[in-house]
């Protein structure tokens, strides 16, 4: 037995051996030396490893399944990691694609201030130090009304922030209707958890009432906490308390009311035939004392945090240590001001909000777009694959405006000769990665969310991967 794992072990290849076998010697043109001898060895360890803990029932790997396996992974080093990506998927702001498409005006303040030094953090006037809130602060006030603001990472850090510094140790009051989860484990109760506030339940589920939050104010509560219910809706039996309301009880208690919105809509959607989804403009003018939201949801900037409301609240906000370390690069300070500035003019907003303007993209566009895309695959691989085109719907994703579908049109393919699965693994594997939708039989493209020049690039992709 033991001299089975013995040699066993020993018949695991060296390093050496490895990196001298010809598949391996052909990555050295395109990727360092380094590289590939720390994706041999880390390889080579794991194996031995699964050999020591299992003994005998490991099943051995052959040399040349191995090798594959080290030249698979040595290739994912011959190129950058993060790179640009086609949705076909149609949900409008996708976590795992990065979510807010930047507008053009957002591109170029990246370039700028990242190639650059830039006047972030000094004031030009007195030649000190300054904060870098500034570049963004009044221009926050001026479109949402708000006294003050303030940007951190996200949102999940802006609630922990909030929660931090104005109800440590402390009793938020919450319905049980807002205790909600948003993917990647942004959870209230976790969240409330972890700032030291005194979490307090009122309500149940579906219903809650004003009394619900006013027999639980005691002598150690500091705020009411409202928070927008993202991705998914109650229907049926069910009663909520108005910001309205709870701003006025907040008031006559002397409690702070903060508004986690979540997707922060800085204009009011339902004026384009969507529905309404609460404004941060709305929230400030009811009263709400706090209000916290995305940059890349519903603005269509970068992932940040951004609090804004009363002056008294913002300023210890902006003092308490944790905002260090929460602190957001001179990168996203660009974009965001960038992405804030096109909001001052409404008429322009839908032409150069990238992510605004896919929300509000015609159906009628879209249907275009996808029958000459469907017909340009007929002329060109008609022979590999059927293609037809129907009505679909979009999502807008990310948490925001959970409920409700815009129509579409998408490009349902089916390959002749692959499975579905494999054709989307093909894509999904593409030097630019391309997502579809996969049903069981078809192959779906979604035009809305698939840009004018990627048609030609999809259509590559395919004819490489058939
Ligand atoms: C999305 C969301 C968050 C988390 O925001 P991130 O910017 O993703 O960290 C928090 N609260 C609500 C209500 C949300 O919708």
């Amino acid at each position: 037995m033991v001299r089975e794992l013995s040699d066993r072990l020993k018949r695991i290849p060296s390093v050496e051996h490895i990196l001298n076998q010809p598949e391996v010697v052909a990555m050295l043109e395109a990727v360092p030396r380094r590289v590939v001898v720390d994706v041999i060895r880390r390889r080579l360890d794991e194996y031995r490893n699964k050999i020591k803990i299992s003994k005998k029932e490991a099943p051995e790997i052959k040399k040349t399944d191995l090798v594959k396996e080290i030249v698979e992974e040595i290739k994912d080093f011959s190129g950058p990691s993060l790179t640009r990506a086609i949705n076909g998927l149609g949900v409008i702001l996708h976590t795992g694609l990065g979510r807010a498409p930047l507008s053009p005006a957002a591109k170029e303040a990246l370039q700028v201030v990242s190639e650059f030094y830039s006047n972030l953090a000094i004031d030009k006037e007195a030649g000190r130090r300054a904060e870098r809130y500034r570049h963004v602060e009044r221009l926050l006030n001026i479109i949402t009304g708000a006294e003050a603001a303030c940007v951190v990472n996200n949102n999940a850090a802006a609630t922990l922030l909030v929660l931090d510094t104005l109800a440590k140790g402390r009793e938020v009051i919450v319905s049980r209707g807002h205790l909600i989860e948003i993917g990647g484990s942004f959870r209230i109760p976790e969240i409330m958890a972890k700032s030291g506030a005194i979490m307090v339940e009122v309500g149940t589920t579906n219903r809650t009432h004003l009394r619900d939050y006013q027999n639980a104010i005691g002598p150690n509560t500091a705020a009411l906490l409202k928070v927008h219910t993202s991705n998914y809706k109650i229907v049926g039996f069910v009663a909520e308390v108005s910001l309205p309301d709870l701003v006025q009880l907040a008031r006559e208690k002397n409690l702070v009311m903060i508004d986690d919105l979540g997707s922060g809509a800085l204009i009011d959607l339902s004026r384009y035939g969507l529905p309404k989804e609460p404004t941060v403009q709305d929230s400030i003018q009811a009263g709400a004392d706090i209000v916290c939201f995305s940059g890349d949801k519903l603005i269509g900037g970068p992932q940040a945090g951004i609090i804004v409301g009363r002056k008294r609240y913002i300023d210890p906000i902006k003092k308490n240590p944790l905002t260090r370390a929460m602190r957001c690069c001179k990168l996203t300070y660009a974009a965001l001001e960038a992405t804030l500035r096109l909001f001052l003019d409404e008429k322009k907003l839908f032409n150069e909000n990238t992510t605004l303007g896919l929300i509000t993209k015609d159906p009628v566009t879209i249907k275009e777009e996808a029958s000459s895309f469907a017909e340009q695959l007929r002329s060109n691989l008609g022979t590999k694959l059927t293609v037809t085109v129907r009505e679909d719907l979009s999502e807008v994703g990310g948490g925001s405006l959970a409920t409700e579908s815009l129509p579409t049109t998408v490009v349902a393919i089916i390959p002749k000769a692959v499975k579905v699965q494999e054709l989307a693994y093909r894509l999904r594997n593409y030097k630019i990665p391309i997502f579809g939708r996969v049903t069981e039989h078809q192959y779906l493209l979604d035009f809305r969310t698939i840009r004018k020049d990627e048609g030609s690039i999809i259509l590559a992709a395919l004819k490489d991967c058939l």
